[in-house]
């Protein structure tokens, strides 16, 4: 719902800097709430997560981006709950890769491969795949080319 960095005003860590993130959807409904705006879970941010799947998930995800390593594989319960797997390519072994990966994916889930930002070949090896095996498409850094965080 909100972040922000301040002092802790309570407790044990009373005075030390803080960083606070609130979440939304408290069902406890105090009258006393100073955060009574919290309630409501339609009105604040859908939760959204991106992971390389390497240990389980939890908790109530609106979205899960799978973005699986060769070098340490994701656990197996999280194929269930991807929506969108998103497979960083250096070389062609990793197109391969994405495709073994994909056959454990959900019917449904959005099938991307994103170039490795510092690996310049990665680019004409994703788009002559897409245009050859066209349920996958393209996943770019934007940010990077926008210089935002
Ligand atoms: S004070 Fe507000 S956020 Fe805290 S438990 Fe009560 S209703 Fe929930």
């Amino acid at each position: 719902m909100e972040h922000f960095f301040t002092i802790q005003g309570e407790g044990y860590h009373t005075g030390k800097a803080s960083y606070f993130i609130r979440t939304a959807g408290c069902d406890v409904k105090c009258w006393w709430c100073d955060v009574k705006d919290s309630w409501d879970t339609e009105k604040h941010l859908a939760v959204h997560i991106e992971t390389s799947g390497s240990s389980p998930v939890s908790g109530h995800l609106d979205w899960v981006t799978l973005s699986p390593k060769r070098f340490k594989k994701p656990v197996d319960e999280i194929y269930a709950y991807v929506d969108e797997l998103k497979v960083v390519v250096l070389t062609k072994k990793d197109l391969k890769w994405a495709e073994e990966e994909a056959s454990k994916c959900p019917e449904g889930a959005i099938h991307l491969l994103q170039p490795e930002w510092d690996t310049p070949g990665s680019m004409p090896l994703i788009v002559d795949y897409v245009k050859k095996n066209p349920r996958w498409g393209i996943s770019l850094q934007t940010h990077k080319f926008l210089g935002v965080r």
